[in-house]
């Protein structure tokens, strides 16, 4: 049997709210209920989105919550957690073999165009998607702009027909049409990959079996799926997450700084309440029990019990709970 690896994968966008931090929790559990590894990853590749000190606060929660991960690369001590950013020459030589096995192009298009060809589909009321120009041109074409330094961007290939199935965990089968499917980029002009390209290769790099995160990612899952396809990779099994709900209506949401962990230390919840309750936040053990330890949940922990309806944030159960310990 193939050991049972999952990741947390970050991206350092402001600060840790409860939804992420459960995620990560799940995606700790599932490793350690199986003897497996946990790794941790941070998703830096969106520069715009940085916020600074935000790697040092993901790090800091994950360490005093003693959700360790199990690897990463020498840091001259401790190892680090992988980070994205430091390993763009891997994601490079990916994007120029997947163009070689007919899985992606480039792309030249320079902003006017790609503005135009938006304003066009607004007019005509059409999803703005782009419209295949480059995976059109021809090979000396290609040659030509690029030995002259013509900036460009590599699209993935999608097929323009039929349909694309996988199966979730929490979610069951689900099939998207392709042709609902856009062209995305996998890498920028800078160099850097995209989240669509950078998750694929490195959860592949680093045999993560077993993908948790949130259901967000669910529609995007059958493009990263053409990508395993074509790389001829095997696609890990996928445990989609329903989000926490402010209430009836609302996501959390880190931009309205909702429910942080950080926030509820500083109020004075003890960490072991707060790790409980998010761990019971959208997943069941199945018994009368509420109070676990961190060692209880890794023996309890299943994905049966992961609820597919969103879980709402319960501020007195957080309370009692916090009583509790
Ligand atoms: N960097 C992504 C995020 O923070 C991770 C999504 C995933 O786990 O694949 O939302
Ligand atoms: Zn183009």
């Amino acid at each position: 049997m193939t050991k049972v690896r999952t990741r947390f994968a970050p991206s350092p966008t402001g600060y840790m709210h409860i939804g992420n931090l459960r995620t990560a929790l799940y995606a700790y559990l599932l490793a350690k209920a199986n003897g497996g590894d946990f790794v941790l990853r941070i998703e830096d590749t969106d520069q715009e989105r940085y916020v600074d000190g935000a790697v040092d606060l993901i790090f800091k929660t994950m360490k005093e919550t003693g959700l360790i991960h199990d690897e990463g690369p020498d840091i001259g001590g401790p190892y680090g957690p992988y980070i994205q950013s430091e390993r763009r020459n891997i994601y490079k030589e990916y994007a120029q073999k997947l163009v070689e096995l007919g899985g992606a192009y480039y792309c030249f298009c320079d902003k006017e165009r790609l503005d135009a060809l938006r304003a066009q589909q607004e007019t005509a009321k059409v999803m703005p998607k782009y419209d295949g120009h480059c995976a059109r041109l021809s090979k000396e074409e290609i040659e030509e702009k690029l030995a002259s330094g013509v900036p460009y961007v590599i699209r993935q290939k999608i097929p323009r027909r039929g349909t694309t199935t996988f199966y979730d965990e929490i979610f069951g089968k689900i099939t998207v049409d392709n042709a609902t499917l856009d062209d995305n980029v996998l890498l920028k002009s800078d160099g850097l990959p995209t989240y669509n390209f950078a998750n694929v290769i490195d959860d592949h790099l680093m045999n993560i079996t077993h993908i948790i995160r949130g259901s967000e990612y669910l529609s995007s899952t059958p493009k990263y799926n053409l990508l395993y396809e074509t790389f001829g990779w095997e696609i890990p099994t996928y445990i989609h997450v329903s989000p926490v709900m402010k209430d009836a209506h609302k996501k959390l949401s880190k931009r309205e700084g909702d429910a942080s962990y950080e926030d509820f230390i500083n109020k004075g919840y003890l960490k072991d309440a707060i790790i409980n309750y998010i761990a019971l936040l959208g997943w069941s053990p199945g018994g009368e029990q509420e109070i676990f330890t961190m060692d209880e949940l890794i023996k309890a922990f299943n994905l049966e019990g992961i609820s597919k309806s969103p879980a709402i944030f319960d501020i007195q159960k957080l309370n009692w709970l916090n009583g509790e310990y």
